[in-house]
């Protein structure tokens, strides 16, 4: 990847030509104020509008600034990716193009990174400028995911977060392809910490996140990290057998003592009840084995060592073990 720097700054673009040399202006004041080197790393996910060309522009002005350019609209995940696996700082940053993520809040991540932690992210206390629904649904669905899953995926907190160099090699070598990012980097672990801002009103231009692609992305990251809704049917299965077998027995009791006789076809509705429970459960059965399968396909690695000492032939500190 050539020369290094302190710190790659990764931006996703996707049609942001009212706002991109502003955000440009505003991490490069930013980033001049470390005094250390750095990289601006624009993605431009297929933009249909003229973000290429001012951001070409831009890179015959400012040595700092890469582009990666997309033969179309990837997304917004696979974007970030991109930058990433072509990042060559020792601390990288990823960042929305329409300046609601402010970028003086990069400067308090390198501070949190100096102190020694490998992930930091920006949790959001305060959204502006977006509506009462996205709110309201955001916060539903991090709640929400959060119970369905093992793991420690962090509330209110979007992609913008600091990578230390080693987290962010292991996430190049997670081969999954539907990638919900924000859950990866907190499943690899290693000391992770936030710092709090207020998000910000989008400098220009429109959301890139219609709500069909919100819902693709929620969808992305309940399935990715959860196996509940392929076991869901079990659940079916299983009210649906008591509440047959019981409404069976209290019918049964009450004919053969004779308080009430019932027509035949009542029991056939029960017995067809109790057949259905069956079937659910055993579709829930099978869902539990295909999302072991669906486990073995993602092909993440059992662990991830961060350290090693006392051995005698070092080898690299955080290889992935398969
Ligand atoms: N984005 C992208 N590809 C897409 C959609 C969005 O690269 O298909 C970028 C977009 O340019 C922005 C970031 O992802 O930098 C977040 O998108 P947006 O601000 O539209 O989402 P919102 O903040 O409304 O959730
Ligand atoms: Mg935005």
């Amino acid at each position: 990847m050539g020369v290094t720097v302190r710190y790659s700054i990764v931006v996703p673009a996707f049609n942001e030509e009212a706002v991109i040399k502003e955000t440009h202006r505003r991490l490069k004041q930013v980033m001049d104020s470390t005094r250390e080197s750095y990289e601006l790393l624009f993605v431009n996910d297929g933009s249909r509008d003229r973000t290429l060309e001012i951001l070409k522009g831009i890179s015959k002005e400012d040595p700092n600034v890469r582009i990666i350019g997309f033969s179309r609209n990837f997304g917004h995940q696979v974007a970030i990716t991109a930058g990433m696996d072509h990042a060559s700082g020792q601390a990288i940053v990823c960042i929305d193009a329409d300046l609601q993520d402010p970028p003086d809040v990069i400067l308090e991540m390198i501070a949190k990174w100096k102190e020694g932690y490998d992930v930091v992210y920006g949790k959001r206390m305060k959204r502006k400028g977006e509506t009462f629904f996205k709110k309201l649904t955001a916060s539903v669905f991090y709640r929400f995911l959060r119970n369905m899953t093992t793991v420690n995926i962090p509330v209110d907190a979007g992609d913008f977060r600091l990578l230390d160099r080693k987290v962010c090699d292991v996430l190049k070598q997670l081969p999954e392809k539907n990638r919900y990012i924000r859950g990866l980097v907190s499943w690899i672990g290693f000391r992770q910490t936030y710092v709090e801002y207020v998000r910000e009103e989008r400098f220009a231009g429109e959301t890139k996140y219609p709500l069909k692609k919100m819902l693709r992305f929620a969808w992305d990251g309940i399935t990715s990290f959860s196996r509940v809704p392929l076991i869901i049917s079990t659940g079916i299965g299983m009210v649906l057998s008591i509440i047959s077998t019981v409404t069976f027995l209290a019918i049964l009791v009450r004919q053969v003592v004779g308080i009430q006789p019932y027509p035949w076809w009542v029991y056939l509705i029960l017995l067809n009840l109790l057949c259905l429970g069956f079937v659910f459960i055993v579709l829930g059965i099978m869902g539990e084995y295909i999302g072991r399968i669906y486990d073995e396909t993602k092909n993440r690695p059992l662990y991830i060592v961060s350290e090693k000492a006392g051995f005698h032939n070092e080898q690299e500190p955080n290889e992935l073990h398969r």
